[in-house]
């Protein structure tokens, strides 16, 4: 290749599925969390005889506080793996400033390690520690990529996000379905939404969409079957 193909070389012509799924997986168990967390409670006011306004009304409460604590919780997970990041790379920075020899060597072995002889080695070390050489031991060393750096209000906001729609679709069926036929339509749009989601989730990771299914399944039933005991109860008792 000419160094002029190589200057004008596209470096992200093909798109590798390792940044969409580990972003879409955090999507889909967003969702789920919503669907299951809101549908359930739902399903125990509706259990309870509770009327068409009190029903929406839990659905809009369950939706946004689980929305504002995925978001806090997904926010001070990933601020902590961001915080951890950049006490390293000063740490890394640190070193590079006061111990330039012994990184460059460090740097030199990472890559004779990976298969490069020597000699070529010390020479990529010495080139690209001459271009950024914070950049190289990150990425070399720490195994930090651009791909992925902490974000944490944008993890935060994916899963506030993720959770509004999942809870958004028992929430809709409140308020689009009568009464009469709602206990039976939020189960039913819950369990269609769960296969669909726990499908996508195998999907992503590779895995078996049956058992990824089923897996997801089976906890919304038994999350749904407890609620809608309790509400019972309660209405029983009103
Ligand atoms: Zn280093």
């Amino acid at each position: 290749m000419s160094t002029s193909e190589i200057q004008t070389f596209d470096l992200h012509a093909e798109h590798h599925r390792i940044n969409r799924n580990s972003w879409l997986r955090a999507s889909v168990m967003g969702a789920n969390d919503g669907i299951v967390s809101v549908s359930s409670l739902m399903l125990g006011f509706i259990a309870s005889n509770a009327n068409n306004h009190t029903i929406v009304l839990a659905g809009i409460a369950g939706l946004v506080a689980g929305a504002m604590s995925m978001a806090a919780g997904e926010y001070v997970s990933v601020q902590s793996q961001k915080d951890t990041e950049q006490a390293d790379l000063a740490q890394e920075a640190h070193e590079i400033e006061h111990n330039y020899e012994f990184e460059l060597g460090e740097l030199t072995a990472i890559y004779v390690e990976r298969g490069l002889t020597e000699t070529l080695a010390a020479q990529v070390a010495q080139e690209l520690m001459e271009k950024d050489a914070l950049g190289a031991h990150a990425r070399d060393e720490l195994g930090l990529h651009e791909i992925s750096r902490a974000r944490p209000l944008q993890a935060a906001g994916s899963s506030a996000a993720a959770f509004s729609v999942g809870a958004g679709l028992p929430l809709l069926t409140a308020i689009f379905v009568p009464n009469t036929w709602l206990f039976g339509s939020v189960i039913t749009t819950t369990l269609l939404a769960l296969v669909v989601l726990g499908g996508l989730a195998a999907w992503t990771g590779g895995a078996s969409l049956i058992r990824g299914a089923s897996r997801v399944l089976i906890w919304g039933v038994l999350a749904m079957a407890a609620t809608s005991a309790i509400g019972h109860l309660f209405g029983i008792n009103a």
